[in-house]
Formats: structure tokens, sequence, C-alpha cells
């Protein structure tokens, strides 16, 4: 039998495509194992900004050391980073045996079989943005027994200038309504209590399709599965985002109140260079509508500073911009070049430590809306649905809230996977504190 380790960098998708592949390992007679101990490593990679790419590098670098001296663990190398520059690492590291794009994976688990010395470096790459090989695995090696993520969607077909997405993901392909229900209809049986439903943008789900299912009739349809408790679903685009989703979020109580809708710049003229195809005034006019649809949601946003061009005013209107809005959660970046996009060669790149003094006072500003927005929360009773060990203190866990809120309690494994009633005792930036209510 031979031993394989796997590691996950980036996003929800990535970790989705890990999980699968682990169970496809696993299903392949492979026994998953410390990566000392591995014959082959996997890496599941991530090509959003450029330190998620020499992270991986440098990992790589470190397997190839040992590979040299002892023949293993060969690197299986998958994901974006492998489709942006898979070739060349390959090239440099001869512990790289395996290198596959996103979609690619379905044949990932037999490639892996076949390493041999004598086999040949092997690429199974995305050449053509609309082919797809996908592992047709149910996720069920999952490191959470609890929850999972489901992909809806493959690739992208928006085109913001800035994202290397569209290039290493590939054309958007919406996966049939039947497939995503019976992967759902497993896990649900198989204890899962939580689904999120995965994109780069969920809102464009069938809109590649004719006359296919929309995104909000996918959403009824899973949230009516038996043995289900929460749905969510991530990411939101505003110029995709329909009405008909907040209907079917307001009439089914088991979709989560919390939308991750990025707004990526507050200035018109950054979103038209940004290609987000909104202006800043119809962006609010959506979080307006969202908001008298479900008032309890959460809306959480993505924003980036620093674009090419970006003036000191134009930095000010995002700044304005989170202070009207007041969501719960921004996650903040420098803009981050990526070659073979549009913005990595407009003019008026940005110097560095501009970047960095304009994230540091938009975090300022985040930092003290979060905590206002969670200081709300004390003393309420809330239900949260227990998932893990908090990441501080002995004999605390932590639950999220249907609104997306991380509440850390006094409690031991017995209690994953359960709805437990709390009230919110004390609240920081990123998390609230609380105390079972029974
Ligand atoms: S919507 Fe824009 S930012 Fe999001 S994945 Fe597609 S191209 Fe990238």
């Amino acid at each position: 039998m031979h031993r394989f380790s796997i590691r996950v960098f980036g996003c929800q998708m990535n970790s989705y495509d890990g999980d699968r592949l682990r169970t496809a390992m696993l299903h392949n007679g492979w026994k998953e194992s410390p990566e000392d101990e591995a014959d082959v490593v996997i890496l599941v990679t991530c090509s959003i900004r450029a330190k998620a790419e020499q992270k991986a590098v440098s990992e790589i670098g470190r397997y190839d050391a040992i590979y040299r001296r002892k023949k293993a663990p060969a690197v299986v190398l998958v994901g974006c980073m492998a489709q942006r520059t898979g070739r060349e690492i390959a090239k440099k590291f001869p512990s790289v045996r395996v290198v596959a794009g996103p979609r690619h994976l379905g044949l990932v688990p037999q490639a892996a079989t076949e390493i041999s010395e004598k086999t040949p470096q092997r690429f199974f790459m995305d050449d053509d943005p609309r082919a797809l090989t996908d592992l047709e695995v149910v996720p069920t090696a999952r490191t959470n027994p609890f929850k999972a993520y489901v992909t809806i969607t493959y690739g992208c077909d928006r085109f913001c200038s800035y994202c290397i997405v569209p290039y290493v993901r590939g054309r958007l392909q919406s996966r049939s309504p039947e497939a995503i229900l019976s992967e759902t209809r497993t896990l649900a049986e198989g204890g899962v209590k939580e689904i999120t439903l995965l994109g780069q943008n969920v809102d464009a789900y069938g809109k590649d399709m004719d006359g296919g299912t929309r995104f909000s009739s996918l959403l009824r349809s899973v949230s009516e599965q038996p043995g289900l408790i929460r749905l969510r679903f991530a990411t939101s685009h505003p110029k995709d985002f329909d009405e008909d989703i907040l209907e079917v979020m307001a009439e089914k109580p088991d979709i989560c109140r919390a939308i991750n809708l990025p707004v990526q710049s507050g200035s018109d003229r950054i979103l038209r260079e940004m290609n987000r195809g909104y202006t800043s005034g119809q962006y609010l006019s959506l979080v307006e509508k969202i908001r008298s649809a479900l008032p309890d949601v959460s809306i959480t946003t993505d924003l980036i500073v620093g674009f090419p061009g970006e003036t000191d005013a134009e930095f000010r209107e995002s700044y304005d911009l989170l202070k009207e809005v007041k969501f719960d959660i921004v996650h903040t970046a420098a803009y981050s070049p990526r070659e073979g996009t549009r913005a990595a060669v407009m003019e008026g790149q940005i110097d560095n430590r501009i970047k960095a003094a304009r994230l540091n006072e938009i975090n300022a500003l985040q930092s003290e809306i979060a905590r206002a927005s969670n200081e709300e929360y004390t003393g309420r009773e809330l239900e949260i649905l227990a998932d893990g060990f908090a990441p501080k203190g002995t004999g605390k866990i932590q639950g999220r809230t249907m609104t997306d809120k991380v509440v850390i309690i006094e409690g031991d494994e017995r209690d994953f996977g359960r709805l437990i009633n709390v009230r919110v005792t004390r609240a920081s930036h990123w998390s609230l504190e609380g105390e079972r209510t029974g």
C-alpha cells in the first residue's frame, strides 16, 4: 500500500478539491500518512497572490532536497499555480512528477499510482479553457465531518482586470443540478449538517446553460434536502446577484443569513478600470435591497487598495463606502499584480509603501466597525452550530451563528456537529464569547 499526504493552499474551492482528491486516493487503495512518511505529497496550490505562490515554491524546494537523497516524496502539483507555472516548476524540481490544472483533477489519482523513477514527468494542463476532466467523487473523507463544500460552477467569465482566475480556472461551466443534488444528498445522509455551495461567482450559476436552472432554484432545491440543517453559499457578484435569490432566502429559514458581496472599490472610475460592471451607487442600492428583504443578514465584502492609478481621493471613496455600509467583515488586500492580467500592465502602479499605508488605514477603520457591530450582539440569545476547538484556550469550542459570527463557548468534542443555544457575553473585533442557555 502506498502512502500519500495532502496540503491545501488558498481558497474554499481548493479545500473542496483537496477533500475530493483525498477521498479518491483512499478509494484507490492509498493510505494517508504524515508527510515525512509519504511516498507522494499532493499540493493543491493557489495563484491569487504572489505570496501564496512563493510559499508553495519554497515548500516544493524543501521536498525536492529530500527527494534527491531518498527518491521520495514525489510531488503531485495541482490547482491554479500548477496551471500557471507548473511546467517551469517541474523543469527546476525533479521531484515534481505530475502537474495538473484545476480542470483535470480526474486524471490525478491514476497518474499518482503510476509514478515511478522510470516514468517521465506528466502534465495534464487546462490548455482548452472549456475542457473538463473532473473527479467524479463525493468528498466523504473530509477534515470536518459536519461541514462540507460543494462546487456548483467551474471557472469564471467575468474577467475582472486584476484577477488571474479566468486564466487558470478557465471559463464558466455550471455543474448539472442533478449532479449537485446527488452529491448534497449523499453528504446529508452521511451526517453533514452544513453545506456551502461554492463558485467564483455562484450567482452566475446556470447562466451558461440555455434555459437552465438559475441559482435561486438550485438554492431552493438543495435547501429542501432532508437532514441538512444549514446551507451557505459563496461568492456572490453584485452584477449577477438577482432579486429572486433574496426571495428564496426569505422563504427558507435554513439558508444562512450571510452574504459575501465583494465591492472591491468605492470609486466608480476604479470599478470601471477593474471591469466590475457596476457603480458604487448600484452596489449601495443592492445592499439596501438585501437589508430590507433580510433584516438580520450579515454582509461581508472584499476590497482592494492601491489598484493601479488609485488616487488618494479614490482611496477615500472606498474608505467612505466602508463607513457607510458597515460590513460585518471586510477581506482587505493591497493590489498584487498577476502576470497575464490587464491590470498588471496598467500605468500608475502604486508604490508598496502607499499601498501598505492605505491597507493599515482601512483595516483600522474596519476593526472599529466590526467591534461595534459585534457589540450589538452582546446579551442576545443565538443558536450556533458547534464545529471545532477554539484556536485559543483549553476546554473551549467554537461555532457559527446563522449570520456567520464565530461564538466561543466552553465545551468539548462531544458538542461538535450540534446546534447549541447560547447567550453572547462578550464581543471583540473578530469573534463573540458566550455561555449556554440550555
Ligand atoms: S468575478 Fe472577477 S474577481 Fe471573481 S473570480 Fe471572476 S474574474 Fe476573478
